[in-house]
């Protein structure tokens, strides 16, 4: 089986966050085609784009996974959905969001599934996790608090 390296952005702003990290990382290992390699340490960021939310816990994971890409973001989008992500604002609070950064070396421009993720590298809040479980080694924007709040949860 042909395995590949993904690595996922996940946060959290609504309920219990460290609860909703947790579960996202379960439900990724409960899928067989997937593990959970490398979970970064967990920061708590301020939200960005829209303001008025709470801060959110952040984090990276490393994958290694026989799926496709657009099979990783079915399952991404079904963990969403089963965690009752609520998304009435763009940019707004949420039980959970994952993001695929970046999935080995592949370069994708649909917009159903960009890679690298677009505003990845404008966003504190995927650099500092990232940089945790990666040489990651270019600029992190400090327009934005991030925290570190916790060790990693696997
Ligand atoms: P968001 O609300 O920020 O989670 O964005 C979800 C939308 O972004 C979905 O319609 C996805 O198809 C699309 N999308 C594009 N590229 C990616 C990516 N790398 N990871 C996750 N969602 C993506």
């Amino acid at each position: 089986m042909d395995m590949h390296t993904a690595y996922l952005s996940i946060g959290s702003n609504m309920g219990d966050r460290e609860e909703n990290l947790r579960s996202a990382i379960d439900l990724l290992n409960a899928d067989e085609a997937i593990e959970v390699t490398k979970c970064a340490n967990i920061y708590e960021t301020e939200p960005v784009g829209y303001d008025d939310q709470p801060y959110f816990l952040n984090t990276c994971l490393e994958l290694k996974t026989s799926l496709d890409p657009y099979s990783l973001l079915k399952v991404c989008q079904k963990i969403e959905n089963d965690l009752h992500r609520v998304r009435i604002i763009r940019n707004g609070p949420r039980t959970i969001d994952l993001d695929i950064l970046l999935y080995d070396d592949l370069i994708s421009y649909d917009p159903i599934l960009t890679i690298p993720h677009p505003r990845m590298y404008e966003r504190a809040f995927v650099l500092y996790p990232l940089k945790d479980i990666t040489d990651y080694s270019g600029k992190i924007p400090e327009d934005k608090s991030v925290k570190l709040v916790d060790e990693p949860y696997i």
